[in-house]
């Protein structure tokens, strides 16, 4: 199975080169040139299977420049070395209709856990395959969660640094103290004094620069991304969706072969891409629902086939959904147009040129048939998070809360009623100031800090705090620097002595 860019530039890439170099030299995304296609006696081979056993099924279709022992073993040290219950991702049933699929049991209590965990194993293995890389350097700025989890993920991997910014201003004390403390000594965090966007913009500048890139090839290093337009980010998130379906087999509310309805918080349209990658490799899925916050520029797209990012950005109470350039959308256009890399690249010079681009009738009825979207605003937010507790006695976060009041919207609007896995993409508990508040109203937590509103939630709610959150505040601060941005490169340069 080799790899091809979705703007056309002309060399394949093998699994292993895909993921080192994370972005085709033309600017495009990686793409299987093939995909696999599971057929039902795969899928019923595959029903009772652990996670580990699917995903590293799974993997062996898409990566098959690694061995099974190779991806057995990637996959143990992602999703069976402690960091995750034996169960990593349970499904929780709420209703006939309903049943919300968990993926933030994970070291940092958030979804990009379950890529995280893995794109390090997989990069170290592909180190040693790749005649092209020797010692990889991960460079990220990150708005909070991404962060956090790729430290976790990327602690103590053989051959792999990885450096981390943060806007001084803009990240919340929680996602701070999670960074801050990380522990590793292959890795550093530093502030620096400004917002999200200057950090980003510090870091792509990094990468945009030739000389710096050949100074840091002689010491043996390439830098590389660890955001979600690397393929060895998707590939992770195409296995929960099976194993969701499964999961609602097991239970006795669906028949092997039956359709399945997904609705999915979305923000890069990275998890969301994974389910169409799921569905389009052999899983019965009927219609996917992709929710969005009020920066509903995915989902403005979906109904009219207009894309534009020319529109505020809003900051809201889901802020890993606060997005206007929606990366992973490339890979979909892609694939509806009947993998048309012209189009692709003019769509996405269009984009850069001008803020907007606009496809097609035909390519837009494409899209229609695999997907629903429309928009939670931050109050429906709020009063989801509210309903589903006293409904069903069950805690949701406020990314989660817009991908299930979407999905109520979906079933008013539509009638149907087959059944549903909602992804939850956080822990409440990450966003307990939100979910406090929608619960038991503002006044509950004036004049408190985050780890008192978490000791609060879990008092008024019996929910248990999960171990990563707990005790933050009381571990040793590892991570003091702070730079200016135009002091970010010296940064570097000194982390990768
Ligand atoms: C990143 C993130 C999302 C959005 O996922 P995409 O793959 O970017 O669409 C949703 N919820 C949470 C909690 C996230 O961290």
């Amino acid at each position: 199975m080799m790899y091809k860019s979705s703007r056309g530039y002309s060399e394949q890439y093998s699994f292993s080169d895909a993921v080192l170099t994370g972005i085709a030299p033309d600017g495009g995304l990686f793409v299987p040139v093939e995909f696999p296609k599971f057929s039902a006696d795969d899928l019923n081979r595959f029903c009772n299977m652990s996670y580990c056993e699917l995903a590293s099924e799974i993997f062996s279709a898409f990566a098959d420049d690694f061995t099974k022992e190779e991806l057995d073993a990637c996959v143990k040290n992602a999703y069976a070395d402690g960091s995750f219950p034996d169960e990593p991702t349970p499904l929780s049933v709420l209703s006939n209709t309903l049943s919300v699929l968990e993926l933030w049991h994970g070291p940092t209590s958030a979804f990009k856990d379950m890529a995280l965990q893995i794109l390090p194993e997989f990069m170290s293995v592909a180190i040693k395959k790749s005649k092209k890389h020797n010692k990889i350097a991960i460079l990220t700025a990150t708005s909070g969660d991404t962060g956090k989890a790729a430290l976790a993920g990327f602690k103590d991997a053989e051959n792999v640094k990885i450096l981390v910014f943060y806007p001084a201003e803009g990240v919340s004390e929680m996602q701070k103290t999670q960074m801050i403390t990380q522990e590793g000594g292959n890795l550093s965090v530093v502030a620096v004094r400004g917002n999200f966007d200057d950090a980003q913009t510090g870091v792509k500048n990094i990468f945009g620069d030739k000389e710096f890139a050949e100074l840091l090839k002689e010491r043996g290093y390439t830098l590389s991304s660890a955001n979600s337009i690397n393929i060895g980010r998707l590939l992770p998130q195409v296995v929960y969706y099976y194993y969701a379906y499964f999961a609602l087999v097991k239970n006795g509310k669906l028949n092997l072969g039956d359709k399945i309805n997904f609705a999915v918080p979305t923000g890069n349209f990275g998890n969301i891409l994974a389910c169409y990658y799921a569905a389009k490799t052999g899983l019965p899925v009927n219609r996917i629902v992709c929710a969005t916050n009020d920066n509903n520029v995915v989902s403005d797209f979906l109904t009219t086939g207009v894309y534009s990012s020319n529109r505020p950005f809003i900051l809201t109470i889901s802020p890993a959904m606060d997005i206007l350039i929606s990366s992973n959308l490339e890979r979909l256009l892609y694939d509806v147009s009947g993998e048309d890399s012209d189009l692709v690249s003019r769509l996405q010079q269009d984009l850069k040129a001008n803020g907007v681009y606009s496809v097609d009738k035909e390519l837009s009825d494409n899209i229609g048939k695999y997907f629903w979207s429309s928009t939670s605003n931050q109050n429906e937010c709020r009063k989801t998070i509210k309903s589903i507790h006293q409904e069903f006695n069950y805690l949701v976060d406020p990314h989660t809360a817009v991908g299930i009041d979407v999905y109520d919207k979906y079933v008013i609007s539509t009638g149907d009623t087959t059944p549903a896995v909602a992804v939850s993409t956080a822990s409440p508990f990450k966003f307990n100031k939100t979910v406090a508040e929608s619960l038991f109203g503002e006044d509950s937590v004036e004049n408190k800090n985050e780890f008192e509103i978490l000791e609060e939630l879990s008092e008024k709610t019996g929910w248990e705090i999960p171990v990563p959150l707990r005790d933050l505040d009381k571990k040793p601060v590892l991570h003091k620097r702070i730079c200016n941005v135009s002091d970010m490169k010296n940064e570097v340069d000194e982390f990768l002595q």
